[in-house]
């Protein structure tokens, strides 16, 4: 059978995972883990959910075949490679569970879990994912189903978005939980150094230790990466404070499946796009800092990379007019902007700096403007030339053709790092 989980945390405290490993350590006394746990992240630009938007899927059954280590919660926990599917309703043990652990007094906390006999249709994650589906969408998925929805019954949404998710492309995060938080910069950096397939560690530029949550949750850290076992490895380097327990999590973070190819006319709020198109409105920088400029492919739009992004800033400022460009981000509703994750620079436009006026063939002198495109005049001769007179030279860009991405202090889990597009 396999378990959905969703919404279960709040910006108070909590955090979907942790349920997940009281889920784990209570029902593996019973059934066997069929394969990891699973961390999917879902829709980031919905404005409801916390920024994280994290669900959570279990496979329970008989095992068989590989035993593999994926965690410690009390006692070791292993997972198998293959098993036999095993249905029967756990919906009290879940319920005590959440009751216990959900933030349910907090408005915007809206649990719900799901057993299913069988995966939902994978379309469904990928609508979850992309875009917003409703609760009577994912009712829908759910015949045959046991489930309990809480309050408002959105964390079924979740719940059976995870379910339905295969991890056709996948990362491994190793979550650690402790009640004292401290982790030593040091090692973070070591192991950042040490285990390469790891990514989105630590923030060189801005000194940011990126494997530690923000605030007000259980988890210590989390360590990103391709292979699982030298997660493990990671985990031995890092130093910190007494872990109370640690699970390994199969997840859809930097995949960049949250992002569709889409015309600029056919761009939806709270969806996240790849729009390629022709620096239009040159780069300027608003209030707080953030940096907007339009990009044309016979629509318009307006990009941004905030402030957040810190000096990912000073490449897109050197944008200007003409430059081709692919833009990867999510779409703000009000005023309809795409939130930049990475760029593409496809082209740069020639662009040329006047240098010199037009020298008046009479009297050798400097002729003078007579307004921006208008061309010039002698004024003593009175002479005209027009515009392309003037001596131009090409302006030095200061920036080359390819891609660009936030750092990772701004980086979203969705996002695939440039680290994992194989393209250094
Ligand atoms: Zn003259």
């Amino acid at each position: 059978m396999w378990i959905g989980i969703d919404d279960t945390d709040s910006a108070q405290g909590g955090c979907t995972t942790y349920v997940a490993t009281e889920v784990i350590k209570e029902l593996s006394n019973k059934f066997d883990l069929i394969g990891f746990p699973r961390l999917v992240r879902l829709n980031p630009n919905i404005p409801w959910k916390t920024r994280g938007n994290g669900a959570i899927a279990l496979h329970f059954g008989h095992g068989y075949g590989k035993k593999f280590e994926i965690g410690h919660i009390g006692k070791k926990i292993y997972a198998y490679e293959k098993g036999i599917n095993k249905f029967e309703d756990v919906s009290e043990e879940l319920e005590k569970i959440i009751h216990a652990r959900a933030f349910l007094e907090d408005e915007k906390t809206n649990p719900a879990f799901v057993i299913c006999r069988k995966k939902p249709s994978y379309s469904f994650y990928k609508k979850a994912v992309r875009s917003i589906v409703t609760i009577e969408e994912a009712k829908m998925e759910t015949k045959n189903c046991i489930y309990k929805a809480y309050k408002n019954g959105r964390g079924i949404i979740g719940s059976v978005a995870a379910i339905s998710w295969k991890p056709y492309d996948r990362t491994y995060e190793l979550i650690t939980y402790a009640r004292k938080k401290w982790v030593d910069e040091e090692s973070v950096i070591k192991m950042d150094k040490e285990c390469k397939s790891c990514f989105d560690n630590y923030d060189y530029e801005n000194k940011y230790i990126a494997i530690m949550p923000h605030a007000n949750s259980p988890v210590l850290y989390g360590i990103r990466g391709e292979d699982a076992d030298e997660l493990k490895k990671a985990m031995g380097i890092v130093i910190s404070s007494q872990i109370e327990r640690w699970i390994i999590f199969e997840t859809n973070q930097a995949t960049d499946e949250h992002l569709q190819k889409k015309k600029i006319k056919d761009v939806k709020p709270y969806e996240s796009v790849i729009v390629k198109g022709i620096v239009k409105k040159e780069p300027h920088v608003i209030k707080g800092g953030h940096v907007i400029f339009s990009i044309y492919d016979g629509n318009e739009i307006e990009c941004a990379a905030y402030e957040p992004t810190k000096r990912f800033r000073n490449i897109i400022k050197k944008l200007r007019k003409g430059d081709v460009v692919v833009v990867y981000g999510g779409v703000r509703k009000k005023p309809l902007t795409i939130n930049i994750e990475k760029i593409k620079i496809e082209k740069l436009a020639k662009v040329y700096e006047k240098m010199e006026n037009p020298i008046c063939p009479k009297c050798g002198k400097h002729m003078k403007s007579m307004g921006r495109g208008k061309g010039y005049r002698c004024p003593k001769c009175g002479i005209k030339a027009g515009e392309d007179k003037a001596r131009y030279e090409i302006v030095e860009r200061g920036i080359k053709p390819g891609f660009y991405e936030v750092p990772v202090v701004a980086r979203r889990h969705l996002a695939k790092p440039l680290k994992r597009m194989k393209l250094s």
